[in-house]
């Protein structure tokens, strides 16, 4: 690793731009265009907001953690994490346009799959969430 910031914040609906900026700031060391450090807010928003309104219920007393490096070889690696309820069938939660919500579009992870390389979603339902992003 070269470089990494970890920060945790409370699961309330402000922090998700707050998340996003840290995160672009961090992100904005390597040399990227404003297109991939939009796609970077994206991907960041759509899993801090999982972690808010569906592992914690939209309860605002609770805790998401976000853990940013950059890799020896210039890859950026995001970790969201929350310990919310959980995901107990993690395949079908990532397929395009499942969603538990009816009035959600259910395209939050097909986001970050398809403006990232690498996404790894580990889950206990109970104990949390933990959502990898690399590119
Ligand atoms: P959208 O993101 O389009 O508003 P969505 O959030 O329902 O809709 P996804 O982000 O793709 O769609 O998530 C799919 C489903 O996975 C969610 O409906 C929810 O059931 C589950 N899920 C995702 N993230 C979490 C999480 N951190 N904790 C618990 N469940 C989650
Ligand atoms: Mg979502």
């Amino acid at each position: 690793v070269k470089n990494y910031v970890r920060f945790e914040f409370q699961s309330l609906p402000e922090n998700i731009s707050f998340a996003r900026s840290c995160v672009a700031a961090f992100a904005a060391q390597l040399d990227c265009t404003l297109d991939d450090i939009e796609e970077i807010k994206l991907v960041v928003s759509e899993a801090v907001s999982n972690s808010i309104i569906h592992g914690y219920a939209s309860n605002p007393h609770e805790k998401v953690v976000i853990a940013v490096s950059i890799m020896d070889d210039d890859t950026l690696e995001i970790i969201v994490e929350d310990y919310g309820v959980g995901i107990e069938d993690v395949e079908k939660a990532m397929e395009p346009t499942y969603s538990t919500d009816p009035s959600r579009m259910g395209l939050g992870f097909t986001f970050m799959k398809s403006f990232m390389d690498e996404l790894e979603v580990v889950s206990k339902p109970g104990k949390g969430t933990t959502v990898k992003l690399k590119r």
